[in-house]
C-alpha cells in the first residue's frame, strides 16, 4: 500500500491536489471534511453537532473523526492505499492514525504539506465561498480556521518531522506545477 497524508492550511489546495493524486496513483480518498459534510447533508445527529462546530471554524472532536477514519480504513483495507486529506489535524489524531494503520500492518509513507501565505489562503477561500456557498467560507470563520490550524494543527508537522516523513511543498503557482512537485516527492517514497 501507498499511504499519503496531504497536509496544509485551509485553502492550500488539498482537495484539488488529492483529485490529481488519485487519478495518477488510484488511491482511496479520505477527506474528513467531506465525510463530515455528508453527515451534515444527511441531517444525522452527528451531522447536526458537527455543523455547529464547523461553522465557527473550530475542530470537531478527535473521537468523532477517528471513528470515521477507522471505518474507512477497514472498508478499504485491501485497496492500493489511502490519501488522507484534512486529517490528521491534531497530534492525537496522528497517533491514532498510526495505531489504526498498524492494525493492518500498514503505515504512512509520507506527509506532504502544502505551504501557502495567509493572504493567499484568505483570498482563495473567499472566492470559493462566493462560488459554492460553503457556509464556513466567510471571513470570520476563515480567520478562525487559520488560527486553529496554526495553534492545533501545525504541531502535527513536528510529529512527522521526528519520523523523517514530512516533506514541505510550495503550494502557490499553477495547479499542474504544484502537482509536479508532489509527484517528485511521491516518486522518492515509491522507489
Ligand atoms: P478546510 O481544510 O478548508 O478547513 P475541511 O473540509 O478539511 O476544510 O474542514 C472543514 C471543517 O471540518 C473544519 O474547519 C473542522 O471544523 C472540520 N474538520 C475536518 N476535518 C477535521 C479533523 N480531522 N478533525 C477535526 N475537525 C475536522
Amino acid at each position: 500500500m501507498l499511504n499519503i497524508v496531504l497536509f496544509g492550511p485551509p485553502g492550500s489546495g488539498k482537495g484539488t491536489q488529492s483529485e490529481k493524486v488519485i487519478e495518477k496513483y488510484g488511491l482511496m480518498h479520505i477527506s474528513t471534511g467531506d465525510l463530515l459534510r455528508e453527515e451534515v447533508a444527511a441531517q444525522t445527529e452527528l451531522g447536526k453537532q458537527a455543523k455547529a462546530i464547523m461553522d465557527t471554524g473550530e475542530l470537531v472532536s478527535d473521537k468523532i473523526v477517528i471513528g470515521m477514519i477507522r471505518n474507512k480504513i477497514e472498508e478499504h483495507q485491501d485497496g492500493p492505499g489511502f490519501i488522507f486529506d484534512g486529517f490528521p489535524r491534531t497530534v492525537d489524531q496522528a497517533r491514532e492514525l498510526r495505531k489504526a494503520l498498524t492494525d493492518y500492518d500498514e503505515r504512512v509513507g509520507v506527509m506532504i504539506s502544502l505551504e501557502v501565505a495567509r493572504e493567499e489562503l484568505v483570498k482563495r477561500l473567499l472566492k470559493r465561498g462566493k462560488e459554492t456557498g460553503r457556509s464556513d467560507d466567510k471571513l470570520e470563520t476563515i480567520n478562525n480556521r487559520i488560527d486553529v490550524y496554526n495553534r492545533q494543527t501545525i504541531p502535527v508537522t513536528y510529529y512527522y518531522d521526528k519520523m523523517h516523513k514530512h516533506a514541505a511543498v510550495e503550494g502557490s503557482g499553477s495547479v499542474n506545477k504544484i502537482f509536479d512537485r508532489i509527484v517528485e516527492v511521491i516518486a522518492k517514497v515509491k522507489s
